[in-house]
């Protein structure tokens, strides 16, 4: 794992001569720098500050186990337990069919993600279908189709219906019929900022109808500090349950993620990192903290 930031920061700790109280304030400062570098949440890097301060200040190590060492343990454990710890997403269905509706800012790369999670269930076995109901953007519908071709997913569209409504319903009805055992639905992005009443109704309107299984939020690593007010106001309009990343093969550290959690209480799931249609990866706590602090 490569922890430059946080390494640094580490050994200046274990090394440092100062009273255990001390080091710990001051790697508390020196971590707080590197979380908000990365752009995660300011209330949320103060939340967590205050929690490793916390145990580090009242609870005393296990026999064995110095002070110091204890303490760094914390400092990872609190990081990636905002993460979802060590456990592994569960990605499986639920219930045959599984209905996925995919939300987020137009860019994001949710045509994309939509092929990828297409084409990772169809190798896992599954029978997918995937639904056209980005209505808006110019190029959604074709992407999409050949995605599906590509991934071995079945597709449905309507290029002359302009209601993503009705192309959700009928094409969740379509696939149903078909025996599909995993629908996905990739609907329009826009812009996500500021007053959007009408694609957030749009979103609202297609939920109620076709009552999907799993919202998943696709969200670009580089959004930064925007991500919390973002995902909230999403999260408002149709409950978000996973988080897909994307572009992590960027220069971006992603950080805004945590505050996407943070506002949505969700998980994450999938990373993307790269254009290609296998370019998808289960979430991996632990090394999405290293990417953060390295
Ligand atoms: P949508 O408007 O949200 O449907 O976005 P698209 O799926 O069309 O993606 C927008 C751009 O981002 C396209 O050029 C994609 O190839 C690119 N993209 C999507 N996911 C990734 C990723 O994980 N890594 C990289 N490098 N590019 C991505």
């Amino acid at each position: 794992m490569v922890l430059e930031g946080l390494r640094n920061a580490v050994t200046k700790f274990l090394k440092g001569g100062s009273t255990y109280k001390d080091s710990v304030e001051e790697f508390i400062k020196d971590l707080q720098r590197e979380l908000i570098k990365s752009d995660v949440n300011i209330k949320l890097v103060k939340e967590l500050s205050e929690n490793i301060k916390k145990k580090a200040l009242e609870e005393e190590p296990p026999s064995g186990i110095s002070r110091k060492e204890w303490f760094i343990k914390i400092v990872y454990d609190e990081l990636s337990n905002l993460f979802g710890g060590d456990t592994t997403p569960d990605v499986e269905p639920k219930k045959i069919p599984w209905i996925i509706l995919l939300v987020g800012v137009q860019g994001s790369g949710k045509t994309t993600t939509a092929g990828k999670l297409a084409s990772f269930y169809v190798k896992k076995g599954y029978k997918v279908g995937l639904v056209a109901a980005d209505t808006y953007r110019p190029g959604a519908y074709e992407q999409l189709k050949m995605l599906s071709n590509l991934s071995g997913a079945m597709f449905y569209g309507d290029q002359n219906n302009n209601k993503a409504e009705e192309i959700s319903i009928n094409g969740v009805e379509y696939f149903k019929n078909k025996n599909a055992d995993i629908i996905i639905i990739d609907t329009a992005g826009r812009h996500g900022y500021g007053n959007e009443k009408s694609l957030l109704d749009e979103m609202r309107n297609i939920s109620n109808k076709v009552k999907p299984d799993e919202v998943i939020l696709v969200l670009d690593s580089s959004i930064g500090q925007k991500a919390f007010d973002l995902a909230k106001q999403f999260h408002e309009t149709t409950p978000i349950g996973s988080i897909i990343v994307t572009k992590l093969d960027g220069t971006a550290k992603g950080g805004g993620v945590l505050s996407a959690i943070a506002a949505t209480g969700a998980r994450v799931k999938f990373i993307g990192t790269g254009e290609k249609i296998d370019e998808l990866e289960l979430f991996n706590p632990s090394k999405f903290v290293s990417r953060l602090l390295g």
